[in-house]
């Protein structure tokens, strides 16, 4: 009894072209209900479900959208920014079964249960008589690399609807971008461009990802760096953003954060930022001779402070605290913890450091901290 209890991807549900009406690919609410009497009908009318949908599902069901908002009414559906990361938890939490399709490839580490309980994990599909049925998904062991480069392609495609291995995308990935709208309210947060990273539009235009107007290019960028923000527990990105040479950028939560606000990256009903100031903490790259370059950060007199743990080679260090009134400076590995919650560190993401295409640049690094002297490379030999 209870063994059959399961939590459904219903995003992905409605979306899958493998449940009727077949091969269409755009959303579909009633598969929602044909999924769910399938896994009855297999397991026993006694089954329960947990429903847990993304929360763009809402905007893209059209009529159906009212049966969504009656669930979320009362409680029998949630919906989060990225569903994902909460069906995993709730599957894990409470011992559920899951009905997706997903293989959930970026979320191996966190979720190392996934490879162990592979008989958990139950995918539909629709044979040619019409009968919808639920078999195993089929999870398989990923290398560590395979799952890296999982999460570093989805989180880019979640944030910003972009894929770095897009000829087109990554030249929107490479300038700089301002929002023209004067009443876009994070247009205004940031400091004539774009701090976040644009989306992208069905046609291939880079839009604002507040008001989903067309972008301005203001040029190329400098060279640049990713930052990633994690929930510090459960390690769940919330979200990513270009760090660019000589473009400080702050980070805090609420609207009159002059930088990147997370509470629009987090929906209003994640507790994670909760200790995390107005302005909290400000992150530079500033160029240190031809070739090199700083990365440090100053915490903005946080209430709950900042802290580093510095990469060993090995392990992260000893939390200590990030000083408010001198800027610290971090290697490439350290990570930074925003009051106790909020995890910031670098991506390992390459491409995003040789920001053009000019032939001769130099190969460029971050200074690591407790190296004073600035590291200049040879030229290379041109030609
Ligand atoms: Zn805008």
């Amino acid at each position: 009894m209870g063994s059959w209890n399961a939590v459904i991807d219903v995003s992905n549900v409605c979306w899958s072209p493998y449940l009727p009406p077949l091969g269409q690919r755009a959303p579909v609410w009633e598969r929602l209900a044909i999924v769910m009497a399938a896994w009855l009908e297999q397991h026993g009318d006694d089954a329960r479900f947990e429903l847990v949908a993304d929360d763009s599902l809402e905007r893209v069901l059209g009529p159906d959208t009212r049966y969504f908002l009656d669930l979320k009414r009362t409680g029998e559906i949630r919906s989060v920014s990225v569903a994902d990361g909460e069906i995993l938890r709730l599957a894990a939490e409470g011992g559920l079964h899951v009905i997706t399709r997903d293989h959930y490839t970026d979320y191996r580490a966190a979720h190392r249960w996934i490879e162990r309980s592979p008989e958990r994990f139950h995918a539909w599909d629709t044979g040619v008589d019409g009968t919808v049925r639920l078999a195993p998904l089929g999870i398989r062991t990923r290398s560590a690399q395979d799952v890296s480069q999982a999460r570093e392609v989805k989180v880019l495609r979640w944030s910003a609807k972009l894929d770095a291995r897009n000829q087109a995308h990554r030249k929107i990935l490479q300038t700089r971008w301002r929002c023209p709208n004067v009443s876009c309210r994070q247009a205004a947060q940031w400091q004539g461009q774009l701090l976040a990273w644009p989306r992208i539009s069905p046609e291939g235009a880079a839009i604002c990802p507040s008001c989903r107007r067309p972008l301005v290019a203001l040029g190329p960028r400098s060279a640049l760096h990713e930052v990633v923000v994690a929930d510090l527990e459960s390690q769940a990105e919330i979200m990513r953003f270009p760090l660019e040479v000589d473009c400080p950028v702050i980070v805090g939560r609420g609207a009159a954060v002059k930088g990147i606000d997370l509470a629009m990256y987090t929906n209003g009903e994640r507790s994670a930022i909760d200790t995390v100031s107005r302005q909290h903490l400000m992150m530079r790259l500033t160029s240190a001779g031809d070739a090199n370059w700083r990365l440090s950060a100053l915490d903005l007199n946080s209430t709950n402070g900042t802290t580093v743990e510095r990469w060993t080679g090995s392990d992260f260090g000893q939390a200590r605290p990030v000083p408010a009134d001198t800027e610290t400076y971090l290697g490439t590995r350290d990570r930074l913890i925003l009051g106790d919650a909020v995890l910031l560190r670098l991506s390992g993401k390459r491409y995003l450091a040789e920001p053009t295409t000019m032939q001769n640049e130099q190969p460029k690094r971050v200074i690591p901290p407790g190296e004073t002297a600035v590291v200049r490379r040879p030229p290379l030999s041109a030609g």
